[in-house]
């Protein structure tokens, strides 16, 4: 009786088994059928071009929510779907660092673009050993360049489509502009000694630049750099002495450093809130409003916003 149980529990299981199989398969496949298929690498180029390319194209990205570019790697099924596409886009500027000698490679016979190094140098920063900060996307003027440059790759990969692909690109910019002035007045509205800015890593340069914002990251530009000690003390002084009332945890990070930098500040008297979380690397879940890049870019401004104003929870 017990032996027989067991049998039927290990069928059951495997039936189970099998049709998680399945249900994975199906949501991962995309349907490219007449399409223009193209995979990029984080959803902050996927969304968007899945706008502009409209009902031509068949996009998805190599990293979901919650992932984080500096460190990843590609998978098996990552190398078949890059095979499989039309056209690659990824960000570059080494945001992607483990991922080059494949796109290398797939780029000796597909068009392989690293959209963000359309951007002029000059308009670039870098960290204090010169290496190039790759967060352009927290620039909307910025983030408008490498979209451009990813919708020239699809007009000349599909000519005959070229006049709608840059009508929706016309609408969707109209829809970015209008962030932009929203977000400007948003971060005005917070008085400027409390404008700063403090996450785990440093991927809101470009942010800070665009709002006049001082931004302190306890990580590097990438997550790859080790955080000591002494970035957790240095970045509790600062707190101490603007009095910031919150400090973010990223979506694609751990947040144990920033909670140390919290209950740090603690102990020295200040209460310094967790203000949310905010997404830096990547976005939210794909069919919620922080899944696209201006509900994702939305939520951190009224996120950032709300805290620093001392309204978070
Ligand atoms: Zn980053």
């Amino acid at each position: 009786m017990k032996k027989k149980y067991g049998v039927l529990l290990s069928a059951l299981f495997s039936a189970l088994l099998m049709l998680g199989a399945c249900a994975e398969k199906k949501t991962d496949e995309v349907d490219t059928e007449g399409k223009i298929h193209i995979v990029t690498t984080i959803a902050q180029i996927a969304e968007p071009l899945s706008i502009i390319g409209g009902e031509h194209v068949a996009i998805e990205s190599l990293m979901g929510p919650g992932v984080d570019p500096h460190l990843y790697k590609a998978t098996q099924g990552d190398i078949k779907k890059l095979e499989d596409s039309d056209m690659v886009l990824y960000s570059g500027l080494n945001l992607e660092g483990n991922l080059i000698q494949a796109f290398e490679k797939i780029g000796q016979k597909k068009p392989v673009l690293a959209i963000s190094e359309a951007i002029p140098k000059e308009k670039l920063l870098h960290d204090e050993n010169g290496a190039i900060d790759p967060h352009v996307w927290f620039d909307i003027e910025l983030w408008k360049i490498s979209l451009e440059s990813a919708t020239e790759e699809l007009k000349k990969f599909a000519p005959d489509h070229a006049d709608e692909f840059e009508a929706n690109k016309e609408k969707y910019f109209i829809e970015l502009n209008d962030l932009l002035d929203e977000s400007k007045g948003k971060i005005a509205e917070i008085p400027q000694e409390k404008r700063v800015l403090v996450t785990a890593h440093d991927a809101f340069g470009y942010f800070g630049r665009a709002y006049d914002l001082d931004v302190v990251g306890l990580q590097g530009l990438s997550t790859e750099d080790e955080i000591g000690i002494s970035d957790i003390d240095d970045t509790i002084a600062i707190l101490l002495d603007y009095k910031i009332p919150a400090v973010f945890v990223e979506s694609s990070i751990n947040q144990n450093s920033i909670k140390a930098v919290v209950e740090g500040a603690g102990k020295k008297g200040l209460d310094v809130k967790l203000g949310g979380e905010i997404y830096s690397d990547a976005m939210g879940d794909a069919g919620t409003p922080e899944g696209t890049y201006i509900g994702m870019y939305r939520h951190n401004i009224t996120t950032i916003h709300k805290a620093l104003l001392g309204e978070g929870n």
